[in-house]
């Protein structure tokens, strides 16, 4: 399905992309087909859409205008054969592991995901015989140690959450073959504009595009976007029947937000990779992990996999769990809040907020120390970011180790 704007820059193609479908009256902007249903002109017709000879909407479930615009944008910016838009960034995960995984089955996974990813696994899909094993993926030799004859999917998540670690994709490609398993990539730290994954051999991707894509902090919205049209058609199949779907209104908000997703990905990334060198230098703070910085261990794989380091850092601070709540708890321009990727900047603290649901043994395992901040940085003026991190680290009183 190239669009005619397929070999443009994704610059461009966030602009662009999705609007292929010739809108009537000319409408620059994607409209709203607010209609749960879409009549046929004749009983032959009506067949054929079911039958799948005629490929017009039936039923916003099965398909809808503005959401399939939305689809195509961001399976164009991925590169894969096709998207499937879902209500959340957790609609297109579990459809993910339903449609492919079975009792017996097992997976591995990258230690430090997205808490609620790995929950799913271990606690919910576990009650239906599917395994899970979480390890730091960043190592390969992990990765290879954890296969089994019944391992059918590694789930990677790069840069993963919240440690900021980074997974080799070319050599997960490679063990996934080898063993006949799905490399499922999350992609929601990176975004399409700093990695495709597809295009290094991955076979699915998931987004939330609550996060970075839709930009605001205003939708929660998800994505699959699978590389080939078997996956493809399965994922469909199993997703219209769990109806995680998403609706013609939050596709548009989305739609918007993509829009502008360029230059605000690239003045945060600009404000992360500044903030960063400016945390690393400060007497306060015991480690920063950012892949822009020279320290981090899987910088190398910045240049191979990846148009960028991204916007997101984790830092300690010196006093470890107590003053780490300080800092939080003194920073003004900062917002104190879960989530990511909108404009504003973003401060929590995982270890008791988004992973707080991880046992403290396993958490200590994957790198998600106590003192450990995450920063969501955003689009301000840097200046003022520096300043209150600065203020709030002086506030904090974070005893210092120079
Ligand atoms: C937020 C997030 C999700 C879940 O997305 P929702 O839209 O909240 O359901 C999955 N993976 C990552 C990396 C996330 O940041």
């Amino acid at each position: 399905m190239a669009s005619k704007k397929s070999s443009a820059r994704p610059e461009t193609q966030v602009i662009h992309a999705g609007l292929d479908e010739a809108p009537e009256y000319g409408a620059v902007s994607v409209p709203i087909y607010q209609s749960a249903t879409f009549s046929f002109r004749s009983a032959d017709e009506g067949a054929s859409r079911f039958s799948g000879l005629d490929t017009g909407y039936k039923y916003t479930r099965l398909g809808n205008p503005t959401v399939r615009a939305l689809e195509r944008a961001v399976c164009a910016l991925e590169e894969g054969f096709r998207g499937l838009a879902t209500a959340t960034g957790m609609a297109a995960i579990s459809t993910v592991f339903l449609t492919f995984l079975r009792s017996g089955d097992h997976v591995i996974g990258t230690d430090a995901v997205y808490g609620p990813t790995r929950l799913l696994l271990e606690k919910q899909l576990a009650k239906f015989g599917i395994e899970s094993s979480w390890v730091p993926t960043e190592d390969l030799t992990a990765v290879r140690e954890a296969l089994r004859p019944e391992t059918r999917m590694l789930f990677v998540e790069t840069p993963a959450n919240p440690t900021i670690k980074l997974t080799d994709l070319e050599g997960c490609v490679e063990l996934a073959r080898d063993c006949q398993a799905l490399l499922v990539v999350d992609n929601t730290f990176a975004t399409p504009l700093l990695q495709k994954p597809i295009c290094f051999g991955a076979d699915i991707v998931v987004h939330s595009l609550t996060k970075f894509v839709n930009g605001h902090s205003d939708v929660v919205a998800g994505m699959i976007v699978a590389a080939r049209k078997k996956l493809h058609d399965r994922l469909a199949s199993m997703l219209h029947g769990l109806g995680g779907t998403m609706d013609p209104h939050q596709a548009w908000l989305v739609l918007r937000g993509l829009r502008t997703m360029a230059l605000r990905v690239e003045r945060a990334q600009e404000n992360a990779q500044r903030l960063a060198a400016f945390l690393e230098t400060h007497p306060g703070v015991s480690w920063v992990s950012y892949p822009g910085l020279p320290s981090h261990p899987q910088h190398h794989l910045v240049w191979r996999q990846m148009e960028g380091p991204g916007a997101m850092v984790s830092f300690g601070v010196h006093g470890g769990l107590r003053t780490a709540k300080s800092v939080i708890d003194a920073v003004r321009v900062a917002t104190l809040a879960v989530s990511l990727g909108g404009v504003e900047t973003l401060i929590e603290h995982p270890a008791s907020m988004t992973h707080a649901g991880i046992s403290g043994a396993e958490r200590q395992k994957a790198g998600i120390r106590d003192d450990l901040i995450r920063i969501a940085v955003g689009c301000e003026a840097y200046e003022d970011l520096q300043a209150d991190l600065e203020t709030a680290l002086a506030e904090a009183a974070v005893p210092t180790h120079a």
